[in-house]
Parts: structure tokens; sequence; C-alpha cells
């Protein structure tokens, strides 16, 4: 064993999971194996049930309030979240913080403050919604329902930015997807990319079987950027079907102020994908399972557990096992409580190695690292200095937008670890008689 890897391979078993659900879907494709990775994927409870938008509470004029109340008053204002804020690190400053963002909410629900005053505007911009806070809490104040309710009001029609209508108009039409895949295939020199594949999404398929069918989303910003990752999707389970026609789950509009389009693109999204609903990104599993119901959606790493997913291989690099680390999703991890697996699946092919603050936000958050680069890298800076000091060859994501923050600061860096999603990660060590060390090369995801 390499000195380095001394000891560093085994997953910390403090890693808490309390949520990675009840006894799930089953693929043939996945499961020839024992239960090893995801062994405890079985256990643990269901922390999002199925809802639609909440409900407002009626204002004092009788008028619908900004917010649900019972959310609102929940807080007993005792500051625990503090520390474990992402913001609040970077100002120390009360506003920043989850507790003050409430204390702002119940001055604009009471009238105390006007809606167009300033710190209103900046903090509901700033917070990252990495909900972080929502995991301390002992009150179970459940602050991303909040924050949503908060940017309905706040950025609604013109107030909303620029980018975010921009993006929230691209993710609604598939054709401007479709060119957005193009644009970027041309980007690259043509449609064979590095690797000499073809870029374009995975062909259509059937439904699977009725009695089981698991149906994989492909992602509005994935089929853009990252068609790679459904393709390794596809050669880790190949029993999943990729239903065409498939929109945008939402979750880009519910946390850009437009919760109610948010949740009608979530239903209507899983109306077209039979049977389990498997994800490649976190955002988008706690999106979905918020609107569909927990036991109907799974992301990769749980699913892979749940179904005992046993690697052909390990990956490999200058002939060595591969060093690797996971930076969290923040949905995935305080949405769903979902943590454990993907760090067990790394173990399994690799030698894992934990990243210190792996739970906290890598600061792309969705829009975040457009409309606040500054803080956006502000946040993922001490990230790339604990990864540098890591000296992983690969650092693991399991969302596209955390993948996209984590390979752009590599570079920025020039650092030697490459970023990557979880799927192309394992199928990596999948790939008989494909030498690990080339694939995929950095900054391809
Ligand atoms: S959000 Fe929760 S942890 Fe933070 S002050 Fe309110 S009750 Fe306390
Ligand atoms: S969602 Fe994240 S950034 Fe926003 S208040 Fe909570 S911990 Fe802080």
């Amino acid at each position: 064993m390499n000195d380095r890897t001394n000891g560093e391979h085994a997953v910390p078993p403090e890693q808490p999971d309390p949520g990675h659900g009840a006894a799930g879907p089953r693929g043939p494709g996945c499961g020839s194996g024992t239960r090893g990775a995801g062994a405890d994927a079985a256990s643990g409870h269901d922390p999002v049930p199925p809802a639609a938008v909440a409900p407002r509470s009626p204002g004092p004029d009788g008028s619908p309030g900004i917010f649900d109340k019972n959310l609102l008053d929940r807080c007993i204002s005792c500051g625990f979240c503090l520390p474990a804020c992402p913001t609040y690190a970077l100002t120390g400053e009360e506003t920043s913080s989850p507790r003050g963002r409430i204390t702002l909410m119940r001055a604009l629900e009471t009238g105390q403050l006007p809606p167009d005053d300033p710190t209103l505007a900046e903090e509901s911009s700033f917070c990252l919604g990495c909900r972080a806070c929502e995991t301390v809490c002992p009150a179970g104040v459940e602050y991303g329902s909040l924050l949503e309710q908060w940017r309905d009001h706040q950025w609604s029609g013109r107030d909303r930015p620029w980018i975010a209508r921009l993006l929230m108009l691209l993710v609604s039409r598939p054709a401007l997807l479709r060119l957005q895949g193009l644009v970027r295939r041309h980007a690259r020199g043509g449609p064979g990319g590095r690797a000499g594949r073809p870029a374009a999404e995975p062909a259509a398929e059937p439904a699977a079987a009725p009695d089981q069918p698991v149906s994989l989303m492909l992602g509005c910003v994935e089929r853009g950027l990252y068609p790679k990752v459904s393709r390794a999707v596809r050669e880790l389970c190949p029993e999943v079907a990729v239903p065409s026609g498939q929109g945008c789950c939402g979750a880009l509009h519910a946390h850009n102020g437009d919760s109610v389009t948010g949740a009608a693109m979530a239903r209507a999204l899983g109306e077209k994908l039979p049977g389990t609903v498997l994800t490649t990104a976190g955002g988008c599993a706690a999106h979905l399972a918020h609107h569909l119901g927990r036991d109907r959606v799974r992301e990769l790493s749980e699913y892979l557990g749940e179904a005992g997913y046993a690697p052909a291989g390990q990956v490999t690099v200058d002939g060595r096992r591969a060093r690797a680390t996971l930076q969290d999703s923040c949905h995935l991890r305080n949405g769903l409580g979902v943590s454990r697996p993907p760090r067990e699946l790394i173990a399994a092919v690799a030698d894992y190695v934990e990243l210190p603050g792996a739970d906290r936000c890598c600061g792309a958050a969705g829009t975040y690292a457009m409309l606040r680069p500054e803080d956006s890298r502000a946040v993922l800076d001490p990230k790339l200095d604990d990864i540098g000091r890591l000296d992983v060859d690969y650092v693991v994501t399991v969302n596209p937008g955390c993948l996209r923050q984590v390979q752009q600061g590599l570079r920025r860096r020039r650092s030697r670890a490459r970023a990557i999603h979880l799927a192309e990660f394992l199928a990596l060590a999948g790939r008989p008689g494909r030498p690990s060390d080339g694939l995929p090369g950095p900054g391809e995801g």
C-alpha cells in the first residue's frame, strides 16, 4: 500500500446518513454483486414528504401572506445554525446568517421593512440556499422552503436577475437545450469529443419492464454540458430506460423565485418518467423528491447502493490505485440526508480520502456562481486549498453544478486533480480493457 493511503481509504464511520430511504428499486444491471457499497442503504428515514407548494397564511389584511406562517414561527432564534452557514463565515454579520435572514423575513411579513428594502434584496441573493442550516436546527426550521417563498416575493417579474430569467427560458425550451449541446460540441471541435465518442445524449429507449421501471432523468444542464454522465449511467445500469421528450425538473425555477412553475414542471416530468426516477444531480433529486414523493426518486449513489453495485475493477493512475475524494451536493446531503453511499462507492474502486468540509457548499449553488461570482469564489477558495493539501487524483461530485464549479476552480489553480462525476468515475472502473488513466481528461468532467 502506498504510504499516502495508509488508513485513508476507509469511509469515515461518522458520516451521518439518515435518509437514503426505504427499500428501493432493484436493477439487474447494477445488482450483480453482494450488497457491499450501500449495505445500509435500506435503512434510514424519509425526510422529504410529497408536497405541493406550501400554502401561505393570510396577511393582516386578509390577503395571502408572503410566508407560510407555521414555517416562519418555528425559528426560536437560538443561533445554533450560525456556525454552519457559509455566508456568515464570510462576513461574520448577523444579517448574513440563517437566523438574521429569518428575522428579515419576519420584518418583511409584518411590514416592518418595505419590500424594496435593499438589505432584503441583498440577503435573499447572498444566501446560497445550501440548507446547511437545516441540518443543525433543533426546531426543524425548513429554511429551504422559506427561501423559496422569500424569492417568490423578492424576485418576481423584472426584479428577477436577468441571468436567472435567461436560464429559466433556456431550460424551458427543449430546442434551446439542444442548441446548447450543439454549441458545446462545436466549441470542442467536433462531435467526437476528446475520447472520440459521440457527444449526443443517449438514444431514447422504450421504458423498462412495467413491474420495475426505472427511468433516467437526463437533466437539462447535464444533457447540454455533460452528456457523458448519462452515457456512463447507461454503462453501469443497462436496465435503466431513458424516455424521450424529457423536460426540466423545475428546480431552477423553484430556487429563482418561481416555485409554482417549478412545482408544475416537477409534476409534469414525473408523468413522463415511468416508475422510479433516477437522477445524477443532487439538486434535481431533492426538488423532485419534494414534489413527487421520496419513494419515487433515487439519486445515482442511492440507487447503486441499494442495488448492491459491484465494481468490475479499480480506477488506477500510473499503475496504482487512484486517490479520490468527494465534494457533497448540498441538496443531496442536507435536503435528502444522503452522504454515505457516494463515499462507499468511491472507496470500492479507489483509495477514498475525506475532504475536510466536504459537507460545506462549493459555491456553485445553482445560479449563484453566475449571479454572484465573487462570493461564489470566496466560498470555493478554502475548499481548493484543502483539495491541494489532500493531493488527490480525483475530486468526485454528484451534481453537475458542483462538477463545473470544482472543475473551473481546479483549472484556475492548475491543480493536477481532476473533477469528475460519480457516474463517470465508476465507469472508469467498469470498462474492461480500457486504461483509466486517460479518461476523462482535465476539464472534461
Ligand atoms: S433557524 Fe433553527 S438553529 Fe437557526 S436560530 Fe432558528 S431555530 Fe435556531
Ligand atoms: S441556506 Fe446556506 S447560506 Fe443560506 S442561510 Fe442556510 S446555511 Fe446560510
